[in-house]
């Protein structure tokens, strides 16, 4: 068997990872961990560190790791076919189940399901097919996407310039000049703090509004959003939010883009953030919870109302030219239909609806009165801890002391891990769906400890 030292030179050598200090990692500066087996929520290293892993990966490892069930699956589908692809209406029974098993759970409005590989390509197939929709009804100046900031919404080019993180566009020439951004609907970061929810959520409307008059309606195609805010800091919408924003773009005919690919699957403790919000996108993004990470797998969910647009498209025009090699692989296809089965022989969106809270409330309890907690927020399996220098007037710390990543060391010494979230003080909690309250209060003991460790 290999060394860890040689494992760790190689490494450094010759391997590139995603958001990643490139050169502290070659250096050997940064601290990584190599992984080598998973079970349940938690996940060993090849040092033997067993650690509870409250991040699921990426919120990605619903089901939790090591199930049998989707191994199988997967092997099963290898050994039978490892490939066809999907072109010119070609098939494989997993990819057509999955499609069926996708759309059994979509909402009903909801009318066909394209599969990709990842949230990113996905989000870039779903502007697209925006472009492809107002083309086709013949209002081709009406292209322009509206995001927020703080949204996630992947690291391509579109998909990059959709996302609203300074790290994702610094230096990378993005955003494109389509997408514009509007206010991040965070309550607890607003600028006037004399408002309440509902006046915040009433500010994010006529902020869009605002930027909807100045571009012109006639130029903006769509409005993406992750139903709840994940990777810009796991912030639930403020009271009256989603109810304030949709009259909007109703009445400026602009597209609704749901970005599920954190929310789908249970996560908030129902099957999609839509409906769980009360909305009723045209085109829903999923991704992670779809095979729970087992394979890659992603998927552009179209409304009835888009979808006949596409049908009139390939009459006038024939072929639908967009299409990835692996487009509905049947291994990830063979992984998603073992995986929404265990969703629902586990009872997982109940179990996220339950301990998640619970999870968040005993966070709460535990730290809301710690000087240096600013709010602890969350829903469903969702949670977020966020830290400040000052409560009183919400400072945050200077970059360069490291605050969050010094916590999450400190708790992965402890065996939990949590995720510095990308832009501000934030712990992030998105454990498997199948956490227990067990697990729960181990998260909750590992935080507070490690926030008394590095802050007092
Ligand atoms: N959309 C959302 C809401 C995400 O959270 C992510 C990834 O975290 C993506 C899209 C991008 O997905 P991927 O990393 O699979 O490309």
């Amino acid at each position: 068997m290999l060394t860890n030292d040689q494992l760790a030179k190689w490494d450094r050598d010759h391997f590139m990872h995603p958001t990643t200090h490139l050169a502290q990692h070659a250096r050997g500066e940064a601290a990584g961990r190599i992984i080598k087996t998973g079970e349940g929520c938690w996940i060993t290293d090849r040092d033997g560190n067993r650690l509870l892993d409250a991040f699921a990966g990426l919120y990605c490892v619903n089901i939790g790791y090591g199930r049998q069930e989707v191994a199988e699956a997967i092997a099963d589908q290898a050994r039978e076919l490892a490939y066809y692809h999907a072109y010119v209406g070609h098939g494989t029974e997993a990819s057509i189940t999955l499609s069926h098993m996708v759309m059994d759970r979509a909402p009903d409005h909801m009318s066909k399901v394209y599969f990709g590989l990842g949230g990113s390509d996905a989000n870039e197939t779903n502007i697209k097919l925006v472009w492809y929709y107002n083309n086709i009804l013949g209002r081709p100046q009406k292209k322009k996407i509206i995001s927020r900031w703080r949204a996630y919404h992947g690291s391509g080019l579109m998909s990059g310039s959709l996302t609203g993180l300074a790290l994702f566009h610094q230096k990378f020439d993005l955003p494109f000049d389509t997408v514009r951004h509007t206010t991040s609907p965070y309550y607890y970061r607003r600028a006037d703090v004399t408002q309440t929810e509902e006046q915040f959520s009433a500010q994010c409307a006529a902020d869009l509004e605002e930027l909807i008059a100045k571009e012109g309606a006639d130029t903006i195609a769509a409005f993406i959003a992750e139903p709840m805010l994940g990777t810009g800091g796991i912030v639930p919408p403020p009271k009256g939010y989603w109810e304030a924003i949709t009259p909007i773009l109703e009445k400026h005919d602009i597209l609704l883009i749901a970005d599920e690919v954190v929310t789908g699957f249970g996560r908030l403790g129902s099957m999609f953030g839509s409906p769980h919000y009360g909305l009723k996108p045209d085109i829903m993004t999923i991704a992670k919870g779809l095979t729970s990470a087992y394979a890659p797998m992603s998927g552009s969910i179209v409304s009835n109302k888009v979808w006949a647009v596409l049908e009139q498209g390939t009459d006038e025009n024939g072929p639908f030219g967009h299409g990835w090699t692996y487009s509905a692989h049947p291994i990830g296809a063979a992984a998603g239909i073992a995986n929404l089965k265990l969703v629902d022989s586990l009872n997982l969106v109940q179990n996220a609806g339950e301990v998640g809270p619970y999870l968040t409330r005993t966070m709460a309890d535990a730290l809301g009165e710690h000087a240096h907690v600013g709010e602890v927020r969350g829903e469903g399996m969702l949670t977020a801890v966020e830290l400040v220098k000052n409560r009183d007037t919400r400072e945050g710390f200077a970059p360069a002391d490291k605050i969050v990543p010094q916590i999450v060391g400190a708790m992965a010494r402890r065996g939990v891990i949590a995720r510095a979230m990308p832009q501000g003080d934030i712990l992030g909690y998105a454990p498997p769906l199948c956490l227990s309250r067990g697990e729960a209060d181990t998260v909750v003991t590992a935080t507070a400890e490690a926030i008394a460790e590095v802050l007092g």
